[in-house]
């Protein structure tokens, strides 16, 4: 079955796989969605006997309908190799009436992994595919991980440019230290004195400039985006969902066609949107529990089907869910406004210049696959250091939001099926808050200190992600105001 793409925002053009991919986001603003969503392509019993780079072979194919069986191949090998610490890729680890899908054995130590491991090579194939003979310039706005795993992802590929703006003050310094040794000719890296939505609204403006997009055509460059919008992250985030229910299977944790929960630390919607597709695919889940911390924009909307970004922007220790803007939902709101381009523009319209919308009854019906509920920073701590005096099991702060959530779905339906915990970072990303949130003694201590002391108490390995920056000398120092942006990039392609 050939699935092309189309924009939430736009007239029903569609393009292909390959196409979306280049653009990242549509022209009008939109994000492209797929025309159709696949079944599962085999039995889930089928599925649960192939390794990780098979089954996203499976999964991939079926969304990636213009790529040849050879080309996507070769992107899954080049992509979900040794640079991940364990053959699983995605290992599953049952503690706490849990199971947590850990999703940072890549690179960069954090789940963004999964996507940005791949996405580099579906672009250059992309790109021969389409005969594009311009450089692809990466312009990505990241609230901490995303940028490291992209540039970790984009480093010294050819035909390629990667430029990462992050939140000067809105980072934790192990991802502002990962960032800005960031190795690679084709890698620039920029702080930016505001806080990751300005950030984000500075580079979305970027794209929608024809008269920028014109200068950088002329002198041999096209825009793409990294994000999460891209069709290309989200795809790859598929597979590891299938992947969760396919080891539970194998592992005699559940029976065939049994539902399971999936509980999402979310930010940008884009991790939990590529579980609800996994569901639309046919995977047996029951909820989808979308978790957020102190930032709870996306609580708000699913218990009040009002979306409001108008609110203080609070910094937690969970900074990669600290976003008031998730770009991801408009693929849902476009989904429940049942494909209404016209709608789903409206919302999107309101959103940017009154800071809100409301959704209909109608719409709000069909939301019955989420629950949406929130941590606290002091339930954060508490979870992990609940989880770690019961089962000796260390959680980041991101999965903990998660886990302290399910908590409370637990208490508050007393559902006890199976539950996937997305386990979206390594506690070693994140030793302050997590050592914090164990004693107070930790907190004089300097980062690497804490690095070496979270060994100790663990005897988890030191991941090569962090040992390599120990040491590792400082190659980026720009930090520049969000209005100076488009600036900054002319300056760093050398164009003005
Ligand atoms: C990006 C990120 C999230 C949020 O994922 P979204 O897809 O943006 O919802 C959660 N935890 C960590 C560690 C992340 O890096």
């Amino acid at each position: 079955m050939e699935i092309s793409y189309k924009s939430t925002r736009g007239s029903g053009e569609t393009l292909t796989a390959s196409q979306a991919i280049l653009q990242g986001l549509s022209p009008d603003g939109g994000l492209f969605v797929p025309t159709q969503i696949p079944r599962l392509p085999k039995s889930l019993q089928e599925l649960s006997q192939l390794s990780y780079q098979e089954l996203a072979y499976e999964i991939m194919s079926r969304f990636l309908t213009d790529f040849t069986p050879a080309e996507l191949k070769s992107c899954i090998q080049k992509a979900y190799d040794s640079k991940f610490d364990t053959d699983a890729i995605a290992p599953l680890v049952e503690r706490d009436g849990a199971h947590y899908l850990e999703l940072f054995h890549g690179a960069t130590i954090a789940f963004k992994d999964m996507a940005l491991s791949i996405l580099p090579h579906l672009m250059t194939v992309s790109a021969k595919k389409n005969r594009e003979e311009r450089e692809i310039v990466i312009l990505t706005a990241t609230s901490g991980d995303t940028g490291k795993a992209a540039m970790a992802g984009f480093a010294d590929v050819p035909g390629t440019r990667i430029i990462v703006f992050y939140p000067k003050h809105g980072v934790s310094p192990i991802q502002e230290k990962q960032m800005v040794t960031q190795k690679g000719n084709n890698t620039h890296v920029v702080g930016i004195t505001g806080n990751f939505d300005d950030a984000q609204t500075a580079v979305k403006k970027m794209f929608h400039d024809p008269d920028l997009a014109g200068e950088l055509s002329r002198a041999g460059f096209l825009f793409s985006s990294a994000n999460s919008i891209n069709i290309g992250r989200l795809v790859p985030q598929i597979v590891y969902y299938v992947y969760a229910y396919a080891t539970l299977l194998r592992e005699g944790k559940i029976q065939e066609r049994e539902k399971i929960n999936v509980v999402v630390p979310t930010g940008n919607f884009g991790n939990i949107l590529a579980a609800y597709y996994g569901k639309q695919m046919g995977l047996p889940i029951e909820k989808l529990i979308c978790a957020s911390n102190d930032n709870k924009v996306l609580y708000d909307f699913f218990s009040t089907g009002i979306y409001d970004r108008d609110r203080e922007f609070i910094l937690t220790t969970s900074p990669s869910m600290d976003i008031l803007i998730s770009s991801n939902l408009e693929r849902l709101i476009y989904k429940i406004a049942g494909e209404d381009s016209a709608k789903c523009r409206e919302f999107m319209g309101s959103l940017s210049t009154e800071g809100k919308y409301t959704i209909t009854a109608a719409m709000r019906e069909q939301l019955g696959d989420f629950y949406g509920d929130f941590a606290t920073e002091a339930e954060t701590a508490q979870t992990i250091a609940r989880i770690f005096r019961d089962t000796g099991y260390m959680i980041d702060p991101h999965t903990a939001v998660a886990a302290a959530v399910y908590g409370k779905y637990k208490a508050q339906t007393g559902d006890g099926r199976a539950t996937v915990i997305a386990s979206t970072a390594s506690p070693y990303k994140f030793t302050r808050s997590v050592l914090s949130a164990l004693d107070a003694k930790y907190d004089s201590m300097t980062d690497f200190e804490l690095v070496d002391a979270l060994h100790g108490l663990t005897g988890v390995p030191i991941p090569r992600a962090i040992e390599e920056i120990r040491t590792a000398p400082i190659l980026h120092d720009r930090v520049v105001d969000a209005e100076d942006m488009p600036g900054t990039v002319l300056d760093i392609l050398g164009i003005s």
